[in-house]
């Protein structure tokens, strides 16, 4: 009998340690402004990552079951995301770089990929790395290898991302890795992916086991985000690494309990995300979801989809989540007013080539709405655009978004307002 009592499972859970939050950093505002910690000013954000691998997470057990969960998570994958097409979910589907490849027959009767390095030591079974790559394609073998299903998720209604879980499976530990291997991985990733027009920016570690020490080179290769598994914290907000590379922390993972529900336990988390401020991560293999695991998957999703259309919750991939956090910290805001106009200058210097050009909530408080708002950016200063916005009588707060290019916003209120000069008092 699964536990499905909300406040006993609470209480469980919060006695197990097993609700500890890290603190979400405060809001950044200016007596004017403030920079919004989520998209439309949400309370709190989540997203999901799918470990997406077919046979290539299971070699250790053999051939034949590894093929056997390959090709059950082949079947299970049109159902997963017609599910999050019903329900506007987009989430990062975390892939191996070999499902890519259409085929990989160019090894004359020798092992597969012979000019990918191996890993120094493999603890998981005996001989070569890849001696379980059929070296055929799609067609013969489609256990290791989905091109097709790529192209489904690429086609699906919902935004999904395409990140990596590495090219070949590999375990990022400092026994079974090194540089050479993790560069080498990477990019036969990019090579692969770059086929399908994609460019990484997330990398979910194998295994969970986690291989922060390669942030660096993740950085020089251009990802932006890992997902973090911590046993001390269930949720944060995501952590910005020396090397640029932000960690997300895994909050939840789609398993059977046999002791409680699991769509209680992730509207318990999604309840202290919300109250907290914090980021929500949920995680699956898209091998696991048949049967019973289907309708904790549907039950855990729709509850999310009805707290985003409350719009307490932004549901956002890994990469749109930590582009959203690197602007919002670089963004810095002057304020300035002259009779109805105030106008806004804003510099946002992110890396634009791995961050792309996000879009950034701002608030402002006023006892009146705003009669229009326009955005100039800094690369198109000729044309102003007009931005929508939305003004709440109850808070006097006024919501808008620009992009992290922009660079001057001019808000025209239907009375004059004090004069305020630039200086630090105004400044973000
Ligand atoms: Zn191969
Ligand atoms: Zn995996």
């Amino acid at each position: 009998m699964l536990l499905r009592d909300r406040v006993l499972l609470r209480t469980l859970l919060n006695a197990a340690g097993r609700l500890r939050c890290k603190t979400a950093p405060r809001n950044r505002s200016t007596e004017r402004v403030t920079v919004c910690r989520y998209l439309n000013n949400a309370a709190a954000v989540a997203n999901i990552s799918a470990d997406f691998e077919l046979a290539w997470a299971w070699r250790e057990w053999g051939t034949a079951r590894a093929e056997e969960v390959g090709l059950r998570e082949r079947a299970n994958v049109p159902v997963i995301l017609g599910l999050l097409d019903d329900l506007d979910i987009p989430i990062t589907w975390a892939t191996v770089g070999h499902l890519f490849l259409e085929s990989c027959a160019d090894h004359n009767g020798g092992p597969s990929h012979p000019g990918m390095p191996r890993p120094p030591i493999n603890r998981r079974w005996e001989g070569d790395w890849y001696k379980h790559d059929p070296g055929t394609s799609a067609v013969k073998h489609p256990a290791w290898y989905c091109p097709d299903l790529i192209r489904s998720i690429q086609q699906a209604k919902a935004a999904h991302e395409i990140g990596s879980h590495s090219f070949s499976h590999i375990e990022f530990s400092r026994e079974c890795s090194n540089e050479t291997l993790v560069a080498a991985e990477i990019l036969e990733c990019q090579r692969s992916m770059g086929r399908f027009g994609i460019q990484p920016r997330t990398l979910v570690y194998p295994f969970n086991i986690m291989g922060h020490q390669y942030l660096p080179i993740l950085a020089r290769h251009g990802f932006t985000v890992v997902r973090h598994r911590d046993p001390r914290f269930v949720m944060s907000c995501p952590e910005r690494d020396s090397s640029g590379v932000y960690k997300i922390y895994e909050s939840m993972g789609l398993h059977e309990s046999r002791r409680y529900h699991q769509p209680t336990k992730a509207s318990i988390l999604i309840e202290l995300a919300v109250l907290n401020g914090l980021c929500f991560h949920f995680w699956f293999h898209p091998s696991a979801v048949t049967g019973a695991a289907c309708a904790t998957i549907r039950e855990i999703l729709q509850h999310l989809a009805s707290r985003r259309d409350k719009g307490e919750v932004w549901v956002a991939t890994m990469k749109d989540l930590v582009a959203y956090s690197e602007a919002r910290e670089r963004m810095r805001i002057r304020s300035a007013t002259a009779g109805r106009v105030e106008s806004l200058r804003i510099e946002c210097p992110i890396d634009g080539e791995r961050f792309g050009d996000p879009e950034v909530t701002l608030c402002v408080l006023s006892s009146h709405a705003p009669l229009s708002i326009t955005a100039t950016a800094s690369n198109r200063p000729e044309q102003p655009a007009t931005l929508s916005f939305r003004f709440d009588a109850g808070s006097g707060l006024t919501t808008f978004n620009v992009r992290s290019s922009t660079s001057d916003v001019e808000i025209t209120w239907p009375i004059a307002r004090r004069s305020e000069s630039e200086g630090s008092r105004g400044r973000l």
